[in-house]
């Protein structure tokens, strides 16, 4: 075997994340190697912390990025949030929903799962019901943004609703932080976390965390050790925390860290708002493109997330036929449908540094050229100037 150095292709993101990494970031990521406790490298991590208090919009101290992906973020909110024995109330509309169950029960709470239909946001009259039906609840768990499905939820309330209940809230924004509007504090979220390679488009393999005092004064007074060594706060805090001594806990994934701090000052020199509204509007456009071309979303108006896009397939066409051929011909990755929707949807991500009018129009392009090749039922000729039309 003659194993040479690896090249990848060139490729435009447009599925549900990693999403296109911006060559600053990319630049960023090779600068020269510090030690991880470095004067120089304790202050970036001083910035970073400031950088993810913007991005969440918190004042939050324990506000760090967990050194693994979103899938750890998730797992350290349950792992020093839920005691054995803790009932926790699981609202699940999509893939992620299920996960944040099997975290509840990992670690010997009770999950309740209040499940709504794949494609809707979570109904805050079932989750009302279920406070009332289980008032010995403690912690409510909720996905802002169903990547699976391209739902949105109304975090603000049903934070609102799980507190009148004296309950802690867990929030999983690893797809809606950088872009669509979230507000840790003035919405009162107690946990959340996040993933470094959705819609702040850096490299993946970090997971943006934070917890309010709330929370942090349910991690000081467990009765319990947290099981996961690695994930426990407790210690975690002994480097992350401002005023330590910063001891040696991990090492930390020093140049990974700087990807890090470039996509969040690139987030803060473009502005939040601003962010948000270029995710609209490149939606907006997007959608304009493929309902005109006939396809549907699955997603009601007013619950769609705009950098995640679920569509339905043009019947009679074999979509992994489709993707397969955006990749091979176009360079172009748009994302399957996952669990309940696998086989029924592409998902279309316009991510961060993705959700830009060239992607669009690559995208909108592409698809139409491959499906009217393959002879599917769609309206031809008219995609690219309804997307135009769109972006203005
Ligand atoms: C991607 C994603 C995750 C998992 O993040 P990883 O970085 O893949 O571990 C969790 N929740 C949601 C909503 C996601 O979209």
């Amino acid at each position: 075997m003659s194993v040479k150095s690896f090249n990848p292709p060139v490729r435009t993101l447009m599925g549900p994340g990693p999403s296109d990494v911006h060559p600053r970031i990319l630049e960023a990521l090779s600068r020269p190697t510090i030690g991880h406790l470095d004067p120089e490298f304790i202050r970036l991590m001083d910035e970073l912390k400031e950088l993810l208090q913007y991005a969440f919009q918190t004042k939050n101290a324990l506000t760090m990025p967990v050194s693994a992906p979103g899938s750890a973020g998730m797992e350290t909110c349950f792992v020093n949030l839920v005691e054995p024995g803790d009932k926790v109330i699981v609202c699940q509309n999509g893939v992620f929903g299920g996960r944040m169950k099997e975290n509840v029960e990992r670690c010997g709470g009770v999950a309740v799962l209040v499940e709504d239909t794949w494609g809707e946001a979570i109904d805050i009259g079932k989750l009302e019901e279920a406070l009332k039906a289980h008032p010995d609840a403690k912690i409510i768990a909720m996905v802002q943004a169903e990547t699976s499905t391209g739902a949105q939820s109304d975090v603000a309330a049903l934070v609102t609703l799980a507190h009148a209940h004296d309950c802690l809230t867990i929030v999983d924004a690893v797809t809606s932080l950088g872009g669509t509007p979230l507000k840790v504090d003035e919405w009162g979220i107690d946990a959340i976390y996040s993933g470094s390679q959705k819609c702040l488009s850096c490299t993946p393999g970090l997971s943006p965390v934070s917890f309010n005092e709330r929370a942090q004064e349910k991690i000081l007074t467990r009765k319990t050790r947290v099981q996961s060594w690695f994930l426990d706060l407790t210690l975690v805090m002994g480097y992350w925390g401002s005023g330590t001594r910063r001891a040696y806990h991990h090492t930390a994934p020093i140049n990974a860290l700087y990807s890090l701090h470039e996509s969040l000052l690139m987030l803060q020199e473009e502005g939040l708002e601003n962010a948000w509204a270029r995710h609209h509007k490149n939606h907006l456009a997007l959608r304009a493109g493929l309902e005109a071309m006939g396809l549907k979303f699955i997603v009601k108006e007013g619950e769609r997330l705009p950098q995640l896009n679920a569509v339905t397939i043009p019947a009679g066409v074999d979509e992994a036929v489709v993707r397969g051929r955006l990749l091979g011909e176009y360079n172009l990755e748009i994302g399957a449908g996952l669990g309940a929707l696998a086989g029924k949807v592409w998902r279309i991500g316009l991510m961060g540094h993705s959700s830009r009018a060239e992607n669009i129009l690559l995208c909108i392009g592409a698809l139409e050229a491959v499906l009217s090749d393959m002879g599917a039922d769609i309206t031809s000729g008219v995609a690219l100037s309804a997307m135009q039309k769109a972006l203005g």
